[in-house]
């Protein structure tokens, strides 16, 4: 689905990608782990068409995603893309069933469709029952689990995730991954996500390890 060759970038003098090779398959999920500074985040970028490479290509379905220029690499990842981060991602305004469906009203969705929808997703990552409350009335691994729901109720092709359950403790860290691979394999959405865990990665059909800029590793998880 994803095809990466060759990718380098540098930041001044940091070089933070240093010729990668990736293919992401359709409808695996694959866990990017390695050390703090490593080049995890600076990678999902590249993949996810928010940062060009200064060397490499990378392919999303045949499309060169690395030849289109700003407003065709936003119009892709509008269209085939979802995110989930770390935190902070709600708004704290809206109560979580508005937070899902937010996205939806934007992208045209009718108000009663676009509800209907989000309570399927709020219902699939267990927490239909907080649909009603404000982020701030949730607790971490209940608003992770709200963001992404909010990232897949728009029926993304491929789900970015830097490091969604870094900010949770281990139990909740494991609901929310338990949550989001179901939904995802349920739903045959292709998941890349960064994460420092490795019982977080665990939940992974396949791993890859980036230490200095490099792929040190890629397999199947445990
Ligand atoms: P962490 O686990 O801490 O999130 P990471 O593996 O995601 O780390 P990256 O954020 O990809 O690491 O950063 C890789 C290297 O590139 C680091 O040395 C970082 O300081 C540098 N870097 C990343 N983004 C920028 C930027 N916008 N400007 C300058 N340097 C950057
Ligand atoms: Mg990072």
């Amino acid at each position: 689905l994803l095809r990466a060759r060759g990718l380098r970038l540098s930041f001044g003098f940091t070089e933070a990608l240093r010729g990668i090779h990736v293919d992401v398959h359709a409808g695996e999920v694959m866990a990017i782990t390695g050390p703090s500074g490593s080049g995890k985040s600076t990678l999902l970028h590249v993949l996810a068409g928010v940062l060009v490479p200064d060397h490499g290509t990378v392919e999303y379905k045949q499309v060169r995603l690395t030849a289109l220029d700003e407003a065709g690499r936003s119009r892709l990842r509008l269209g085939e893309f979802g995110f989930v981060f770390q935190y902070g991602q709600l708004l704290p305004d809206l109560s979580a069933v508005d937070n899902v469906t937010i996205p939806l009203l934007l992208a045209g969705t009718k108000r009663r469709e676009a509800l209907r929808r989000a309570e399927v997703w709020l219902e699939r990552l267990g927490v239909a029952e907080h649909s009603g409350k404000l982020p701030a009335q949730l607790s971490g691994g209940q608003a992770q689990r709200v963001a992404v729901a909010r990232a897949l109720a728009t029926e993304p092709a491929v789900l970015f995730a830097d490091e969604p359950t870094g900010s949770l403790d281990s139990l909740a860290a494991e609901n929310v991954m338990l949550a989001l691979t179901e939904a995802a394999r349920a739903t045959g959405t292709t998941v890349v996500l960064i994460t420092h865990d490795p019982r977080t990665a665990a939940y992974a059909d396949r791993e890859l390890i980036v230490r200095d800029g490099q792929i040190t590793f890629g397999g199947p998880t445990g």
